[in-house]
């Protein structure tokens, strides 16, 4: 067999040419995520934006600190696996780590090297960046979008925000970027993503992986004068103090276990493909929800549906956004 296979294609209609908007205020950038109509779920296209927006931050020195939000209802229904603008099979010519293209590779090839440059070495590299980042997260934060909150250094929610990795029904032991015992207790960790349930603001600020929780109506502002105290201080001392508390969560194993867990991942995926032919565990965005809503016990039907609505009345239905922490 050869390593190299017809690449992959797909039909791919994007909704937009800004998927991430870009504003300075004052020593603040502001990236917002701008797919709210499909709760702002993460496409490639979505992905290769915001890492140029951050360049951008990071290259301009009247930038102290970088703020991600995403438009409309919610901060991030996760990775897209359903939307018009879902482009997996494309190939990113400028991509941001040394890893090789994906789309002509054969079998299980294909999906780790997209994810390896996509999720776990964009994730890695944001997390990495020199300037304090805070993420500012109202409604639905689910699997994927887990990620882009947890790369921050700091997180500001609303009152009405959640948060939801519920990959574990697709036969995948958590989001590539595994995070969530460091992010979580390890028994809080477990009975997250065993249940798939949402986390509301209130517990994930109870537990600490949150820094603050106010009033939908407040969250701008409130984030707004984080940003700002935090844009006070001396830009290395931020550097440099950024550094040490990650080094210190790399000492206590963070890089590591997510090394090996992203393997476990992929072997997931792998075997996804060789049992249903599905690399999703037969899963989509329609049919996690219904299985989610069905499991729902004490009303958290619908959490991860990707579609970052529980009500079942939101004009979002039905246009597959969505989340797998895969695609
Ligand atoms: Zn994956």
């Amino acid at each position: 067999m050869s390593d190299i296979v017809d690449p992959r294609t797909a039909d791919i209609r994007y909704e937009t040419d800004t998927p991430v908007l870009y504003e300075v205020r004052g020593a603040v950038a502001w990236l917002t995520m701008n797919r709210p109509e499909f709760a702002n779920s993460q496409n490639s296209q979505m992905t290769y934006a915001i890492d140029d927006c951050l360049r951008r931050a990071v290259a301009d020195d009247a930038v102290k600190v970088i703020v991600l939000r995403g438009a409309g209802k919610h901060f991030s229904g996760g990775h897209d696996i359903g939307t018009p603008g879902r482009d997996v099979a494309k190939t990113w010519p400028e991509r941001r780590s040394l890893w090789y293209d994906h789309v002509n590779k054969p079998g299980a090839e294909y999906l780790y090297a997209r994810e390896q440059e996509v999720y776990l070495g964009m994730c890695r590299r944001w997390r990495d960046i020199p300037k304090p980042t805070i993420a500012m997260v109202q409604g639905a934060c689910i699997a994927g979008g887990l990620m882009l909150a947890w790369v921050c250094d700091l997180i500001v929610a609303s009152d009405d925000a959640y948060f939801t990795d519920p990959v574990v029904r697709m036969g995948i032991p958590g989001v590539e970027y595994f995070a969530h015992p460091f992010e979580l207790p390890p028994r809080v960790a477990k009975e997250f993503l065993f249940t798939g349930e949402r986390m509301d603001a209130a517990r994930a600020h109870a537990l600490g992986m949150v820094n603050r929780v106010v009033p939908r109506a407040e969250l701008e502002e409130a984030t707004t004068r984080l940003a700002e105290r935090v844009a006070s201080m001396p830009r290395l001392g931020l550097a440099l103090t950024k550094q040490a508390v990650n080094h210190a969560e790399d000492l206590r194993g963070k890089r590591t276990a997510m090394d090996a867990v992203f393997h476990m991942h992929h072997f997931a995926h792998a075997q996804g493909d060789l049992t249903m032919g599905h690399s999703l565990g037969g899963m989509d965005a329609k049919s996690m929800a219904a299985a989610n809503r069905s499991a729902g016990s004490a009303g958290d039907g619908g959490q991860g549906d990707g579609k970052g609505d529980d009500k079942g009345d939101d004009k979002d239905g039905g246009k597959g956004r969505g989340d797998g922490g895969a695609g």
